[in-house]
C-alpha cells in the first residue's frame, strides 16, 4: 500500500529524520493561509506539492515554488484540480522552500534474493533518478544491512564518502540512512525513498549554514503486514485506489492484473502460481494471478469472474478448483450461475479435482463450459480457446486494446 508524501513524511519524523514543516491545504485560500503562517516562521518561499500516489510530479508540473501569498495562491489554484498521470490533485502539501545546493537520493527496499535490506544512494538524486538508473547504474550505491544489527557505522561512511559529502554531513547522513532501515522495520514498509535527500543551505546570522533535509517521502508498507498497523491501514487512499484491486480487497480475493489473454481462478496462492507456469507453457499469457481463498465459495467465484471479465484484454477463462472436501457440484452450480450472471462471456475451461468432480463436470459440459481432467489439459484447451474468433469478436466489438495503465 502506497502512502501519501504527508503520511511518510510524519512516519520518517517519527524516527526522528530531518523533515522540514508542513501544511496540508484543499483549497488556493488554504494554500495562501499556510504560506502566510510558514513566511512568518521564517520561510523565505514556500514550495507547493501536489498529494498523489504517483511518481514524477514535478515533471507534471505538481510542485512549484512561491515567494508570496498571492504567489502561493495562484501556484495552489493551478495545482488543486489538475490530472497527474489520469489521477485528480484534492490536496497540497505546503512547505518552507528549501535553497537547495545538491539533490541526492536515498531509498530502502527489501532485497528478496539477498533476504537483506537493501540500501541505496546516489549523488544524481532529483527528478532524473530513473534515466541515472537506466543508464548509469553504477552511479547508484548499494549496502545491506545486517538483519539484527541493521547498517553498521561504516556502511553509511562509506556511502557518505562516496557521495562525496562534506566532514560535517557524514553524520547526520549516517543517522539518516540508519533511520530509512529503522523506518522500514518499524512500518514493515516494501519501500522507503528519499528523493531528493536535499544538501540545503540553511539561513543563519553571519550567513549560512549546510544541512541535510529530506524534501520528499515515498513510503510503501508491505500488504501482508497490515494486518499488524490498523493506524497506517487507516491511511489508505480509497480514493487513488485502483477499482479493481479495492473491489478484489473487499471480497478477500488476491488479484494482481498482468497483460495476457486468460483469466485464472485459482484457490490457492501456489496452485495459482502453477496454473499461470502451465499457461505459459501451452504458448498462452495470464492476464491476472487470483486466489479466491480456501474452499470456493460461491460468492467470491462470482465476484472473481466479474473482476476477471472486466479485463477487456481476457479472451478466455481457466477455472482450476482443487475441492478437497468442498463439493465439486456445487462449485459447478455456483460457476454456471455467476456466468450466467454477467454481461459478458468468453469461452470457459475448467477442471476440478475433489469430491464429485465427474458430477461437476458433466453439469458444466452441459452449460457450454469446456472441462479438463489434467491441468495440462487445461491450460491447453484455454490457449487454444483463446486463439478463437470468439475471443477476436470480442476485440472487434471495440473492446481491445486495453489502454495503458499509468504507471506509479
Ligand atoms: P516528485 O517529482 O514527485 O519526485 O516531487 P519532488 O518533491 O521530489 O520535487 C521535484 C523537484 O522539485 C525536486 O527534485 C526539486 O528539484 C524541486 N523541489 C522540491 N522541493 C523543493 C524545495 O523545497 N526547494 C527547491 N528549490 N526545489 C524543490
Ligand atoms: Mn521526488
Amino acid at each position: 500500500m502506497k502512502l501519501q508524501e504527508h503520511h511518510a513524511r510524519r512516519l520518517l519524523a517519527a524516527q526522528g529524520l530531518p523533515i522540514p514543516p508542513s501544511r496540508l491545504a484543499i483549497t488556493a485560500d488554504e494554500v495562501a493561509e499556510a504560506a502566510v503562517s510558514l513566511m512568518a516562521e521564517g520561510a523565505e518561499r514556500v514550495v507547493i506539492k501536489a498529494q498523489v500516489l504517483v511518481g514524477g510530479r514535478g515533471k507534471a508540473g505538481g510542485v512549484r515554488l512561491a515567494a508570496s501569498a498571492e504567489e502561493a495562491r495562484a501556484a495552489g489554484a493551478a495545482i488543486l484540480g489538475m490530472s497527474i498521470k489520469g489521477i485528480t490533485v484534492r490536496r497540497v502539501l505546503v512547505a518552507p522552500a528549501a535553497r537547495i545546493v545538491r539533490e541526492l537520493y536515498l531509498s530502502a527496499v527489501i532485497d528478496r534474493a539477498a533476504r537483506r535490506i537493501l540500501v541505496m544512494a546516489s549523488a544524481e538524486g532529483g527528478v532524473e533518478i530513473e534515466e541515472v538508473a537506466r543508464s548509469r547504474p553504477d552511479a547508484i550505491l548499494r549496502a545491506h544491512a545486517h538483519p539484527h544489527l541493521g547498517l553498521f557505522d561504516f556502511q553509511a561512511r562509506r556511502l557518505a564518502l562516496d557521495l562525496d559529502l562534506p566532514n560535517e554531513q557524514q553524520r547526520p547522513f549516517a543517522l539518516i540512512a540508519k533511520g530509512l532501515v529503522a523506518t522500514m522495520l518499524t512500518d514493515d514498509c516494501d519501500l522507503v525513498e528519499v528523493n531528493p535527500l536535499g544538501l540545503v543551505e540553511v539561513p543563519t546570522a553571519d550567513g549560512a549554514r549546510l544541512e541535510l533535509q529530506c524534501l520528499d517521502a515515498k513510503m510503501t508498507i508491505d500488504d501482508s503486514a497490515l494486518a499488524r498497523h490498523p493506524d497506517l491501514e487507516a491511511l489508505r487512499d480509497l480514493d487513488e485506489e485502483d477499482p479493481t484491486d479495492r473491489a478484489a480487497r473487499e471480497e478477500g480475493i488476491s488479484y494482481v492484473r498482468l497483460d495476457g489473454t486468460i483469466g485464472c481462478i485459482v484457490n490457492g496462492a501456489g496452485l495459482a502460481m502453477t496454473t499461470m507456469d502451465l499457461i505459459k507453457r501451452a504458448g498462452g499469457e495470464p492476464a491476472n494471478f487470483l486466489d479466491i481463498g480456501g474452499g470456493a465459495r460461491a460468492d467470491r467465484v462470482e465476484a472473481a469472474l466479474r473482476l476477471i471479465l472486466a479485463d477487456p484484454g481476457v479472451e478466455a477463462v481457466l477455472v482450476n478448483i482443487f475441492g478437497g472436501i468442498t463439493r465439486g457440484d456445487e462449485v459447478a452450480h455456483g460457476l454456471i450461475a455467476a456466468r450466467g450472471a454477467q454481461a459478458r462471456d468468453v469461452p470457459m475451461v475448467v477442471r476440478i479435482v475433489g469430491t464429485n468432480s465427474d458430477e461437476a463436470h458433466r453439469l458444466l459440459s452441459d452449460a457450454r463450459f469446456i472441462t479438463a481432467e489434467s491441468l495440462d489439459e487445461a491450460a491447453e484447451r484455454a490457449v487454444a480457446a483463446a486463439r478463437q474468433p470468439f475471443g477476436r469478436a470480442a476485440a472487434l466489438a471495440g473492446m481491445r486494446p486495453r489502454a495503458p495503465e499509468a504507471s506509479a
